[in-house]
């Protein structure tokens, strides 16, 4: 039989692991007792910063598998024939609470996924809505700071959150799908998921088209009754952690199906609105769903930290044939990602084994740094070009050229309207949805304590559609101010 020796982290055998080494009985403690100091010193270093944001969440691993075949569209590997299965992990989160808080709260889901390809990982990093609040980098941290605490209570301020959106009309249509009943998924396998942005994809020809990501529950979407949503934070703060869990744990594999939207690249110029805003989705009449494949989770991660706290998604993370769009909000991600993960991780993150490709190879010249588990490129080639046989370049993955054009500036996108989707949504809904929503939107905004904020917001209700408006309004107690 092998020994089951504790040892401390250098490998040596533990001889007492109940009782510090002492002068005497009674002590003092003394400082030779280095396995205590080692002990006591791993224990304080053992969370990494928390993240901003998406900083609870629960994941998963599965695979990915094709059921029809897109290469007309893309030439990305793992979507390239029918049947093909490619390994993935998935992560679900909420996006203001830290990590000790409530998993039922009113609040988008993360919906984040890594496909471990032949070419490379290729991370998705979306949310259960199909849009977001904001289309320009520039306004996250202000807006993020409005759904966090105040800076001198240490409360979340309803105030804040509804200053900055009354301010910010292109929240309008985020707004009113959090403020719906899916605003509260029954749980994360009750719910869809959105690559949100719009993405490029490009066949083995060099053609590209636009395209949108939607991934469809095949459990049905649920949610939650806002009552019973606040039971069950009180109660079970980790009920849809504890879910999805379970669910995999019995066998009860959640489904996703994937579609996607596909837009020719010049249909981009002549659109109604602008395709890239992320606050706008295109509608499916104009751009119909196309079937891709189904996601599949069915294996729990064996160990929390190693492979869902420490996991890293970045929606920069491509592989050939995908490609990011101008989408000023995927842009400014493009960067913020990365770089949180090499505060919150490490330089090094991506050699971690949840993070590192598991199909393809890492060959390149990045070397030294924090932590690194692996043998650090060993004696190979550490710098190209070279003539010794290192890694090279490979041109036909270079991505697409496409024009660009303009004069350098900070321009909004379209402002003329951030109505007619939200209203297309309420229109959408049933009398009884309806109602909810309403009520959902009046609960939150009750506590504000300007009614000029109100009023703000509710004209834009009331832009979106006046029966919204007014609705929200006689909640309030106030008018329809004048639009
Ligand atoms: P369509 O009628 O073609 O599509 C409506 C979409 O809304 C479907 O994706 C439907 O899919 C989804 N939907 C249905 N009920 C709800 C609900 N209670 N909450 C949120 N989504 C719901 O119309 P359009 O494509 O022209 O879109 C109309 C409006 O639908 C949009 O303004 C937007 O608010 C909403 N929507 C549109 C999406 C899109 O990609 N075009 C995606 C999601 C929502 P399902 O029931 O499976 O969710």
């Amino acid at each position: 039989m092998t020994n089951n020796n504790l040892t401390t982290s250098w490998g040596a055998p533990v001889g007492d692991n109940q009782n510090s080494l002492t002068a005497g009985p009674r002590g003092p403690v003394l400082i030779q007792d280095v396995h205590l100091l080692e002990k006591l010193a791993h224990f304080n270093r053992e969370r990494v910063p928390e993240r901003v944001v998406h900083a609870k969440g629960a994941g998963a691993h599965g695979y990915f598998e094709v059921t029809n075949d897109l290469s007309k569209y893309t030439k990305a590997a793992f979507l390239n024939s029918v049947g093909k299965r490619t390994p993935m992990f998935a992560r679900f989160s909420t996006v203001a609470g830290e990590l000790g808080s409530s998993d039922t709260v009113r609040d988008p889901r993360g919906f984040a996924l890594k496909f471990y390809t032949e070419e490379g990982n290729y991370d998705l990093v979306g949310n259960n809505t199909p849009v977001f609040f904001i289309r320009d980098a520039i306004k996250f941290p202000d807006f993020i700071h409005t759904q966090k605490r105040h800076p001198q209570t240490h409360l979340k301020s309803p105030n804040a959150v509804w200053d900055f959106w009354s301010l910010s009309p292109e929240s309008l249509h985020q707004v009113s799908i959090l403020m719906s009943d899916r605003g509260i998924p029954a749980t994360l396998r009750h719910m869809h998921g959105f690559g949100s942005h719009t993405f490029k994809w490009v066949n083995a020809e060099g053609q590209a088209v636009w395209v949108k990501y939607h991934f469809k529950t095949e459990q049905g979407i649920q949610n939650l009754d806002t009552e019973l949503a606040a039971k069950l934070a009180a109660d079970n703060p980790d009920y849809h952690t504890e879910d999805l869990f379970n669910a995999i744990d019995q066998g009860d594999f959640p489904v996703w199906k994937l579609h996607v939207q596909i837009m020719p690249l010049a249909d981009a110029n002549t659109y109604r609105f602008d395709p890239f805003d992320v606050t706008k989705v295109w509608s499916q009449k104009d751009y119909p769903l196309i079937e891709v494949g189904r996601m599949v989770l069915d294996r729990n991660p064996d160990n929390y930290f190693a492979e869902v706290e420490q996991a890293t998604f970045s929606p920069g993370s491509f592989v050939p044939g995908v490609e990011a769009s101008p989408d000023k909000m995927l842009q400014g991600r493009l960067f913020a990602y990365g770089d949180a993960h090499r505060y919150r991780v490490g330089a090094n993150h991506n050699a971690l084994p949840i993070n590192c490709p598991h199909a393809a190879k890492v060959n390149n010249n990045q070397r030294d740094g924090l932590m690194r588990p692996d043998n650090n490129g060993g004696s190979s080639v550490y710098y190209e070009p070279n003539s010794y046989g290192g890694a090279t370049e490979s041109p036909k993955h270079q991505p697409v050229a496409f024009e660009v054009s303009g004069q350098a500036d900070s321009v909004a996108y379209d402002e003329a309207d951030h109505y007619s989707q939200a209203g297309d949504l309420y229109r959408l809904l049933s009398k009884d949805e309806r109602t909810r929503l309403v009520q959902n939107i009046v609960g939150a905004m009750t506590p504000v304590d300007k009614d000029e904020i109100k009023l703000r917001q509710i004209a834009h209700f009331y832009k979106a559609d006046p029966e919204y408006g007014q609705r929200v309004a006689d909640g309030l107690g106030l008018y329809v101010p004048e639009v």
